[in-house]
């Protein structure tokens, strides 16, 4: 069997993605390795967001141009986000690139790579193909949480963001081959399933008949063996009062939701092309709390977007502490090639994007670490999904509200199963607890 090195980078849905290549090129009689030396295959699977995800993989791609030497006949493939961006900028830059393709012709990967062993000069496919649902395929080693896509590509386009650009417009797949495929996960003894989308909670509209993500989520729960349903990245703008009140009484969605803030000034919001304002925002916040006791919240945002103030950014530290951020993923303005905001005259200098970034962080750290320290002496329910990062002795796993638990499992073997455990000490990033039992 031939072999096939997959190297990824970026979100969720990348990973989702060098599943299917994985399996599909399975079918192909390449078999997966983890060592680049002695693959015959190599490929790429890249993540546009910043532009140092994209430096990423121009400097990997230079590791790579050694083993490409010694083994002429070794094929090497980018695809993903920045293979849909750069197109033949990444072949003009890479010359030992011998297939770039984007996420559209995930499906028809076997079909490339032969094209590219058989012509024996660069192939580039990244035009919009037909939408595929690729189920099932790959079975994963530890077979206990899974992530299902339910729809790609995105119509919003926010000045800032390549999605619209990279995955296309916003498509759902039918509920019936998403339930398939979750409940083939389920046979194979998964247990806890991603919904995902880059705007997933816009899912269904343009299905015929239309549905929405709720009815999606009334239906997994339904699935027997899978014991948690999450989803992700929830837009404000889709956010509806059905699928709130959806989180609070469907019994396996977990009380969790990532919503995106981005900027907590209404100015950066217009300019970012977000589609809704502070107040509208803290309206939702407020309705997720009174509705979804003990939903944890967690957010996205921007440090130094063109155009922000010193007082634009106050705002958005501001919203962080009034909303209460359970967690936070913030990161710097990155411009990005062919984004409306890339074009803006009044970008904010490095060192301002910096200082911002890191006073962001340092809110969002005290805040988190007092969201944790309310959790001492709770008992929790919690999926053990292996042994502790620091601790191999210990065994860990995530609550329904995501957060990290470590704890002492006695030396039985709890791998997969639903326990209660109680929060004795909370750390920064997870908490330590005591096993109190299974879960019923
Ligand atoms: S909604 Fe999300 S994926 Fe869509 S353009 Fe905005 S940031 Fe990008």
């Amino acid at each position: 069997m031939a072999k096939l090195h997959l190297i990824t980078y970026g979100c969720q849905m990348n990973e989702y993605d060098s599943e299917r290549v994985a399996g599909l090129l399975g079918r192909q009689q390449y078999e997966l390795t983890d060592r680049e030396d002695e693959a015959d295959l190599i490929l790429i699977n890249t993540c546009a967001i910043r532009e140092k995800a994209e430096e990423k993989v121009f400097s990997r791609l230079g590791e790579l141009k050694g083993l490409k030497q010694k083994n002429p006949g070794l094929l090497i493939g980018v695809m993903g986000c920045m293979a849909q961006l750069q197109q033949s900028a990444i072949l003009k830059r890479a010359p030992i690139v011998d297939l770039v393709f984007g996420s559209p012709a995930i499906a028809r990967v076997g079909e490339l790579v032969e094209r590219a062993r058989r012509e024996r000069r660069p192939v580039l496919e990244t035009g919009e193909g037909a939408l595929v649902k690729l189920t099932g395929i790959l079975p994963r080693p530890d077979r206990l949480k899974a992530f299902v896509t339910v729809m790609e590509g995105c119509d919003k386009y926010c000045t800032f963001c390549v999605v619209p650009l990279t995955r296309g417009r916003e498509r759902s797949h039918a509920p019936e081959s998403i339930l398939e495929e979750i409940r083939g996960l389920a046979r194979q003894g998964y247990r806890e399933v991603t919904l995902l989308g880059q705007n997933v909670n816009a899912y269904g509209k343009d299905l015929t008949p239309a549905t929405d993500l709720a009815a999606l989520i009334e239906s997994v729960n339904e699935v027997e063996g899978i014991e948690r349903i999450r989803f992700t990245t929830s837009n404000p703008v889709n956010l509806t009062s059905r699928l709130i009140q959806a989180l609070r009484d469907v019994p396996k969605a977990c009380e969790y939701l990532h919503l995106p803030l981005q900027s907590g000034s209404d100015r950066i919001l217009e300019r970012m092309n977000r589609g809704y304002t502070r107040a509208r925002y803290l309206e939702l916040i407020a309705e997720l709390q009174e509705t979804v006791p003990g939903l944890a919240l967690s957010t996205d945002l921007i440090a130094g977007f063109p155009g922000e103030t010193e007082a634009d950014f106050e705002a958005t530290g501001e919203m962080v502490e009034r909303v209460g951020y359970d967690s936070v993923f913030a990161f710097r303005y990155s411009p990005r090639p062919r984004t409306a905001a890339a074009a803006f005259p009044d970008q904010v200098p490095e060192a301002h994007k910096g200082r911002r970034l890191t006073r962001l962080l340092e809110v969002a750290g005290a805040i988190q670490a007092r969201k944790n320290a309310a959790l001492e002496g709770r008992e929790m329910e919690v999926l053990v999904d292996g042994v502790s990062k620091k601790n191999p002795r210990e065994l860990a796993g995530r609550t329904r509200c995501n957060r990290v638990v470590n704890f002492d499992g006695g030396g039985r073997r709890l791998y997969g199963e639903l326990v209660r455990v109680r929060i004795t000490q909370a750390m920064p990033h997870s908490l330590r607890g005591t096993l109190v039992g299974r879960a019923q």
